[in-house]
């Protein structure tokens, strides 16, 4: 790598467009004080990311921008351009050539940019760093700052060695390292914070699931148990409907067979007792009494006129009252009428039916009572009359005959018809006690039966209850196989053959056991188990992430431990190396003497920090302390630590500003060879007002300051350069 060109544009006093070439190994900026030359060194530092202005003699950005003159107006922006050959790809850019780029503008603001692309200033400082152009500017050593390497402390000192010693990349990697660690660590804590607060949700969670899944068990024990006592009561319903069906069936029918009889008989004793018997009966026995009492009549009357004509000499008589046989007639039938009619009447009734009687007798007997009548020629008007009468006499006394045999058979009869209805009776009557008893009997089934309506009833609701409990499932229960301790399966019949109190006890533990499971109130389960399982995915998740996170910060720490090895071995080694060269360069520049670098550790008793120190004897004194030396020889003894951490790790590039100035003409000659040395490893930029020193330059810059304030660049001869200088 090989550093080509710089070019200010508005930075500080280089108001135009000013581009300087170094084709040269040492290239010697020389001119008049005030006209510019430590700007261009501090365009290095500015370009390369400075951040202190001091460094630079500025307080702000600002001041990095020329601020004007009377001839040429001040300028809104300054930049730096270095451009370097990359042909050894010693930065890792894929480009023969990178240009680096810094803007300040008059805000404060800064614009980075590689290869004209914009970038960020740690992305220029990382690649820098790979090619030992660290931040610490180590190889642009400023006007006066020689000095700065024995001025400053311990601490300050081994960050510039270790920047010499190309350790900037290290540390970087080890900075960045530790900013992630923290980092991790920080996302580790995050991480077991929330897994901390996820805790207690996630116990709460398991206890649910657990009584969830208790519940479960539960809902399936009752499941088993609800199949069995489900499918022992329909098979008992069944099967007692059945026997209840057939044992009603018999008395059923006969029930129904001794209805028809009964009402067979029913009908037959009606009919019997409506029969015209017993009123033909009657009417006989009345036609008797009146064919009798007819006759009666007739024989009196007959008596009467067989007297009459025996006494026909009278003139007189007494005779008989004489009704007619109408009259008597109807008198005879209303007293047999009143008779008959009394049998039905109560005793009083009969009493005074009786009293009217003997009046109405009583006045029939006044009237046929015997009067007094003139008779005048009787047997003429008599005779006749006895011989009808007598006629009369004779067929009464037939029809009496008839009526009386008609009577008697009547009789026979009704006595005959009596018996067979009592034998009916009788088999009515045992029907009806046969019935009643049937009737008590089909009443017991009905009952039974109702109450195995409700006992189904009673066992659909159950059904219902179970499905609810336990799931559709339940409803399937007639495919249920009971199976005995002997593991068969028990048929219907032998299920329909236990006692019912055994399924009573079913029942019982059921509904314990739904009590137990109501308590276990396991809520909304799918809601719970959902959340259960997303709090467990959520908590394997952060776990994950936390294994994620120890195995990052793991091979954080042991990268971090691997750099602080590699820088420290590298250090230590770094640090040998430089104290011999000190002491080598030392030793040139004081004829003889002897220089040294140790490491010192933290004394915090003491105050002092870790770090780098030096010690130094020179010739013929017996100094020891650094603030003891002279000027000169100050300036001798921090050009030969320079040199030394230069040559150890050679910097492509070493701007010295004015390193030279307070050495004679015999050190100037040391100092020209070591330079001369040292720049076949590293490009030399050198601003000088020592002779010696421009004559070992290939390339001489002459810088002047014209009265419009502006640097301006001019190639100048070693001749020439001796003038441009004064
Ligand atoms: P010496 O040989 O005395 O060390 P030099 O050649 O190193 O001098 P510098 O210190 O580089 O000179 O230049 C200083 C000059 O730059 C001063 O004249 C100063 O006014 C000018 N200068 C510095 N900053 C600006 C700026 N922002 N705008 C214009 N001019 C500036």
């Amino acid at each position: 790598m090989r550093l080509k060109s710089i070019e200010l544009a508005g930075f500080k006093s280089f108001a135009k467009r000013t581009p300087l070439e170094f084709a040269s190994a040492i290239t010697s900026v020389v001119g008049p004080n005030g006209s510019g030359k430590s700007n261009i060194a501090e365009s290095f530092r500015f370009c390369l990311g400075e951040q202190s202005m001091k460094s630079m003699r500025g307080r702000r950005g600002e001041d990095m921008i020329w601020s004007g003159s009377a001839a040429v107006p001040r300028a809104g922006r300054a930049s730096v351009k270095l451009t370097f050959d990359n042909s050894d790809r010693a930065l890792s850019l894929d480009f023969d050539e990178v240009s680096i780029e810094r803007v300040v503008h008059r805000d404060g603001g800064n614009d980075y940019l590689l290869n004209g692309s914009p970038v960020r200033l740690r992305d220029i400082s990382e690649l820098l760093a790979q090619a030992n152009i660290g931040a610490s500017g180590h190889h642009i050593i400023s006007q006066g700052e020689a000095d700065r390497i024995l001025t400053s402390s311990p601490r300050e000192r081994r960050e510039m060695i270790e920047d010499a010693l190309g350790l900037t990349a290290f540390l970087y990697k080890r900075e960045e390292s530790e900013k992630k660690l923290e980092k991790t660590a920080e996302n580790m804590r995050e991480v077991e914070g929330l897994r901390r607060e996820l805790a207690p949700h996630l116990k709460f969670l398991q206890h649910q699931v657990r009584k969830i899944e208790e519940a479960q068990k539960l809902r399936d024990e009752l499941s088993g148990k609800y199949l069995e006592y489900l499918k022992r009561e329909s098979v008992y319903l069944r099967i007692t409907e059945s026997l209840v069906r057939d044992e009603a069936e018999v008395p059923e029918r006969e029930h129904n067979e001794l209805n028809e009889r009964i009402t067979r008989l029913r009908e037959e004793l009606g009919k019997k007792r409506d029969d015209v018997g017993t009123s033909e009966l009657m009417r006989l026995e009345a036609e008797g009494r009146s064919v009798g009492s007819r006759r009666d009549s007739i024989s009196r009357e007959l008596g009467r006129i067989e007297g009459e004509l025996a006494a026909e000499k009278r003139i007189a008589h007494v005779v008989e009252s004489v009704v007619s046989a109408a009259e008597a007639r109807a008198f005879a039938t209303r007293v047999e009428r009143e008779l008959e009619e009394s049998s039905q009447l109560n005793e009083q009734e009969t009493k005074n039916r009786l009293l009217a009687l003997i009046v109405l007798t009583k006045e029939f007997l006044r009237r046929i009572a015997p009067r007094e009548i003139p008779v005048e020629n009787p047997a003429e008007k008599l005779l006749p009359r006895k011989e009808a009468l007598e006629r009369e006499l004779a067929e009464l006394e037939t029809k009496e005959r008839e009526t009386s045999e008609a009577i008697a058979t009547l009789r026979q009869k009704i006595d005959t018809d009596k018996d067979a209805n009592r034998e009916a009776e009788r088999e009515l009557f045992s029907a009806m006690a046969r019935r009643s008893e049937l009737e008590t009997r089909l009443s017991q089934l009905r009952a039974r039966r109702e109450q195995i309506e409700r006992e189904r009833q009673q066992f659909k609701t159950e059904v219902g209850e179970a499905a609810a409990l336990v799931g559709r499932a339940i409803a399937d229960y007639e495919s249920f196989a009971v199976v005995a301790e002997t593991g068969e399966a028990l048929s219907d019949a032998d299920l329909a053959d236990e006692d019912r109190t055994r399924q009573e006890e079913r029942r019982r533990k059921l509904e314990r056991m739904k009590i137990r499971l109501e308590e276990a109130g396991a809520g909304n389960s799918t809601e719970i188990l959902k959340e259960h399982q997303e709090t467990v995915e959520r908590d394997a998740f952060l776990t994950h992430e936390l294994a994620d996170l120890t195995a990052s910060a793991e091979s954080l720490h042991a990268l971090i431990a691997d750099l602080t090895q590699t820088l420290s071995v590298r250090f230590d080694e770094g640090i040998a190396k430089i104290s011999t060269e000190f002491d080598a360069f030392f030793k040139l520049m004081f004829g003889s003497g002897s220089a040294s670098l140790e490491l010192v550790k933290a004394d915090e008793e003491a105050g002092t920090q870790a770090g780098v120190d030096l010690t130094v004897s020179l010739p013929h004194k017996r100094i020891k302390g650094l603030h003891m030396l002279s000027g000169g020889e100050r300036a001798l003894t921090s050009i030969a630590l320079i040199f030394a951490m230069s040559q150890v790790n050679p910097p492509p590039f070493l701007i010295l500003d004015e390193t030279d100035a307070a050495l004679d003409e015999a050190n100037s000659r040391r100092y020209g060879d070591m330079i001369a040395n040292l720049a076949q490893k590293s490009q030399l930029i050198v601003i000088t007002h020592n002779r010696e020193t421009m004559s070992r330059a290939g390339i001489l810059y002459g810088i002047t300051m014209g009265s419009d304030g502006v640097s301006k660049v001019l190639s100048v001869k070693f001749e020439e350069a001796l003038g441009v200088a004064k």
